[in-house]
């Protein structure tokens, strides 16, 4: 089954964090899967926001050359002898959630791939992943949406934003979404969010309450971090749940929990990694994924596409950072 698997391959690694100018054009060895790993070759991969903190330094990286890409879908070439005969095999299309996606291969732990279902394309498989997962997640496990809740999505265009609206719709929650443009209100509003507040134009804050009767609403979901913490403050609901997820605008600095009390609010900071960490736990929730997708609930909206090179990297991190982009990001790698 190796005999068309060459010995080296193209990757985009860094091997230094910093600026734009890290992202490099490597040639890498391709991987050799252990007895529990899988290799894929890959035919498309993708961006996310994380990609650049992993690149800038904000989250540490501490082997190098280390290649970036959190995600990436195609076609397995190899399993390894302890997984043999355990539902993957060779030939099969699969999507992984592991890292090391920016290359022509990549080896990873049985337990974060899965088999693709014939009706989700390789493309839409990689918008499924990272932020298909955690929207799923965060609306099923940090806070649980239920009908009638008055839900808050930052940044509602964004990758995981237009999934959140999505689901928190299909979960019967009311969505107010923020984003920094028409354009970009426009496109939440197709994908379930019931009111948009452009932050460039409006107070958000204000805008809330005036929607609520008052009120706030029963979950916050924030990726975008520093610039929107405090304000979450003055919109959650008593009792609600602030899901601070993400750091767009910059880490949130720490605080005092006496600062719940004044609205018993709860306060959760998940990563997808620690939702999907077992075989179990990745199969299952990416069944009902793929089951959301199956029944149209869940629809992907590309951005745009870019090159496995640094040149193309560099690119998608420069449009993704810069507040131009909605929905996702592709690589084409084959
Ligand atoms: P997005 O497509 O949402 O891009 C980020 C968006 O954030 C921008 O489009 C912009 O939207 C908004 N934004 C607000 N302030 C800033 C700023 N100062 N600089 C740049 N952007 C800003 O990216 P993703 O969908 O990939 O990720 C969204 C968030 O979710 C990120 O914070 C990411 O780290 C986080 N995340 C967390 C995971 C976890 O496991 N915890 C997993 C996946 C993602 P607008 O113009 O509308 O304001």
């Amino acid at each position: 089954t190796s005999t068309s698997i060459p010995s080296k391959m193209r990757a985009v690694q860094i091997m230094k964090q910093g600026g734009l100018d890290v992202l490099e054009d490597r040639e890498a060895e391709v991987p050799k899967p252990g007895p529990n790993d899988v290799l894929l070759k890959v035919n498309k991969a993708g961006v996310n926001f994380i990609d650049t903190y992993q690149r800038s330094g904000l989250y540490k990286i501490e082997k190098f050359p280390y290649t970036l890409g959190q995600e990436a879908a195609g076609k397995v070439v190899a399993v390894g002898d302890a997984q043999k005969g355990k539902g993957l095999e060779v030939g099969d299309r699969a999507i992984t959630y592991f890292g090391g996606g920016f290359a022509e291969y990549v080896s990873v732990p049985r337990a974060r791939i899965t088999k693709l279902p014939d009706a989700v394309n390789d493309t839409d498989a990689v918008a499924s992943c990272v932020q298909g997962l955690t929207a799923w997640t965060l609306v099923r496990e940090t806070y649980p949406v239920k009908k009638g809740d008055w839900v808050l999505v930052h940044a509602a265009a964004g990758g995981v934003g237009l999934l959140l609206c999505q689901m928190a719709k299909h979960l019967g929650a009311h969505v107010i979404g923020t984003t920094s443009s028409e354009e970009k209100a426009e496109e939440a509003k197709k994908n379930g969010a019931e009111h948009m507040i452009n932050y460039a134009k409006e107070n958000t804050v204000e805008r809330v309450h005036q929607i609520t009767n008052g009120n706030g609403v029963q979950a916050i979901f924030d990726g975008v971090g520093k610039d929107t913490w405090e304000d979450d403050f003055k919109m959650i609901a008593r009792k609600g749940t602030i899901a601070t997820f993400g750091n767009a605008s910059g880490a949130v600095e720490p605080f005092a929990p006496l600062k719940l009390a004044a609205k018993n609010v709860k306060v959760a900071r998940p990563t997808l990694v620690n939702y999907v960490y077992t075989q179990e736990e990745y199969e299952k929730t990416y069944a009902e994924l793929f089951d959301l997708i199956a029944k149209g609930i869940v629809k992907f909206k590309i951005h745009g596409e870019y090159d496995l090179s640094a040149q193309g990297i560099r690119q998608a991190q420069e449009d993704i950072t810069s507040r131009k982009t909605s929905g996702k990001l592709i690589v084409n790698v084959a």
